[in-house]
Order: structure tokens, then sequence, then C-alpha cells
């Protein structure tokens, strides 16, 4: 690992601190003496997906991340959420332990976390990985959402926790609460 200051390539780990998912270490670089941190993950480069029409390629992580991008457009979404979906996903992905899996498995993850952050985004995930059949079935998957919606809604405004009751200041409440990204 090249030290983004001189770009050396010999360093020092001076700590290292195991997270469960990743593995952080800092570094001292030998040359200029200058500190900088990495980063450790699983890859899942051997895993294979399974398309719906029995074709197979490599999983890419780069791909479900463009296509919960993709989905996200013009959203109030950070970035740093959706990576974080995508770590939680590979994550749970790793700890099946399988060579294979379909790709509708991994679009269901992808859809259940988008669904806690961002009604709209999921419901554009989620038209395109179930494609509805016609605009009915879409309308029953909203329908469901926003029953769904106003049950939390009336569930945390019961104790006091949330002063929202329209979809949009539901949405708004939640990503208040999410962690601040560096
Ligand atoms: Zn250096």
């Amino acid at each position: 690992m090249q030290c983004p200051h001189c770009g050396w390539i010999e360093s020092k780990v001076t700590d290292s601190r195991d997270n469960g998912e990743t593995v952080q270490r800092r570094r001292r670089c030998e040359r200029c003496n200058e500190r900088f941190t990495t980063v450790e993950r699983i890859v899942l480069a051997e895993l294979t997906i399974v398309k719906r029409d029995g074709r197979r390629e490599p999983f890419s992580r780069d791909k479900l991340l463009s296509g919960l991008r993709h989905a996200c457009q013009k959203r109030p979404i950070a970035v740093g959420q959706l990576e974080a979906i995508v770590r939680d996903i590979e994550n749970e992905l790793y700890k099946l332990g399988k060579a294979e899996i379909e790709s509708s498995i991994i679009g269901e993850m992808a859809m259940e976390r988008l669904r806690k952050i961002d009604a709209i985004a999921y419901i554009r995930f989620a038209s395109v990985y179930r494609s509805y059949p016609n605009l009915s079935a879409m309308r029953d998957e909203m329908d469901r959402l926003l029953e769904d919606v106003a049950e939390e809604d009336a569930a945390s405004s019961a104790n006091g926790s949330s002063i929202g009751s329209s979809l949009g200041s539901s949405r708004t409440a939640r990503s208040e609460k999410a962690p601040p990204r560096r």
C-alpha cells in the first residue's frame, strides 16, 4: 500500500481495529512518517449471481451500488448510506456462505433496506426488480407501503418520538436519526 503523502510502499501498522465487517489499520510511512489508514474487507469476487433467465455472472458490488444510485436519483440520500447498504448486503451474502445466489435474493435484500430509508427510491427499485405486470399491481404495492408507513407513524407518535404523520415527514424523521458520515 503506497503512502498517500510520498508514494513510499513500506509502512508500519501502529494500530488495528476489527469491527466485524472490516479491519482498519493505522499505518505510519517508513519514509516520511506521515500517518494514514487502510481498510480491509472480504471480497465476494468468487460469488456467482444466477440471473432470472439462468445466465450466470460474477457478483459485482459496483453494479449493486449503481442500481441503488439509479433508484435514489434526486432523492435526499447520502452516497454513504447506499455504501452502507451494499456493505450490509455483502456481509449477509458472505454469511450465507454459498457459491451461487439468485439475483432476486439480492434484489429483495436491497429493497428491504431501501424501504427503511426512502419510500420513493424503494418503489423505483422495486418496479425494476419485481417488474410489476401492470399498474394495479404497482398500486397494491404502494398501498401496502402507505399502510405500513401509517402504522409506523402511529406507533412512533404514540411513544412521542415522531411528529410526522405523512410519508414525507416520516422519512425526514428517520433520516435525521442516521449517524453522521465522515
Ligand atoms: Zn510517506
